[in-house]
């Protein structure tokens, strides 16, 4: 029998417009923790109470403490892994036209991809809740908590909160081009939040070859996806790629 690998090796060698989803998972060997699964940030705080728009209005200044504080300690030296890296390399191989990716880390960007839709917005950037400026998050004071805007307006940063609707143009594109792919790779999502969960569906619906990276089955795993490999993506992609590289040796 074929190695689901290098099944996945030929469809992808052969793909013209595949399109990744992200989750957290992509991000894990960054040494970003993900919401769910093992070591997930879940295991300590209720998402509903910390990631919740209500939450943060309610109280910033606890949302800012449990879970915007730390991220921002986490991103200010997160690198991308070979799991980024890997996206990165099919791209210039003429292969993957768009990540869409619920992650708010930036890591795809700074990889090297060069079109990424952020479905659920970007930890690079802090809004004033009164006046609406623009704040760069690695120019935040985290001295006061929670930080404030030069007018002493509260920051929020620019990511997506559970209860938010997810960004217009995001939303349209990501169901545009989910729809028009050959093949999907859906890497390091639970595939429980929604809207971001469908992707897979939409894509699938119209034809494309669905290819899961993620050490844990979901709920994808046995009823959507063509092709799951079980594992972390910092090791699944470079083999994936070099299978690709073997069939395409002039590349
Ligand atoms: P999730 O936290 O719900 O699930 C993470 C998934 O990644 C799990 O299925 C887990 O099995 C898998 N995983 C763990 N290690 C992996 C690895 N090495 N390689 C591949 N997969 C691995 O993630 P989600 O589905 O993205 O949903 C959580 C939401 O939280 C997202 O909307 C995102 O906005 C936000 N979030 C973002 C970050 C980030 O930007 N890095 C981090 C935490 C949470
Ligand atoms: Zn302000």
């Amino acid at each position: 029998m074929i190695e689901p690998i290098e099944h996945a090796a030929d469809i992808l060698s052969k793909a013209k417009s595949a399109v990744a989803l992200t989750g957290a998972g992509i991000s894990v060997e960054s040494g970003i923790p993900p919401f769910r699964g093992k070591g997930g940030l879940w295991e300590k705080i209720d998402p509903m109470k910390v990631a919740h728009i209500d939450a943060f209005l309610d109280d910033p200044e606890t949302v800012w403490k449990l879970l915007i504080k730390d991220m921002k300690t986490l991103l200010d030296t997160a690198r991308p892994n070979p799991g980024h890296i890997g996206l990165v390399d099919l791209e210039r191989l003429g292969i993957l036209k768009t990540v869409i990716t619920q992650n708010v880390d930036g890591l795809h960007q700074m990889a090297g991809n060069s079109d990424v839709i952020e479905f659920h917005g970007n930890f690079a950037w802090q809004s004033c809740l009164d006046c609406n400026q623009s704040i760069k998050t690695s120019q935040v004071d985290l001295t006061q908590m929670p930080p404030r805007c030069s007018c002493g307006g509260i920051l929020r940063p620019d990511c997506v909160f559970f209860g938010e609707m997810i960004p217009h143009d995001a939303l349209i594109r990501s169901q545009r081009v989910s729809a028009a792919c050959d093949a999907m790779l859906v890497i390091g999502t639970s595939a429980l939040v929604q809207p971001a969960a469908t992707m897979p569906l939409i894509a699938k619906d119209n034809g494309a070859v669905i290819i899961e990276i993620n050490p844990e089955p979901t709920p994808l795993t046995s009823r959507i996806s063509d092709l799951p490999l079980l594992g972390g993506a910092g090791s699944i992609m470079p083999r994936l790629l070099k299978a690709i590289r073997r069939r395409r040796p002039s590349t």
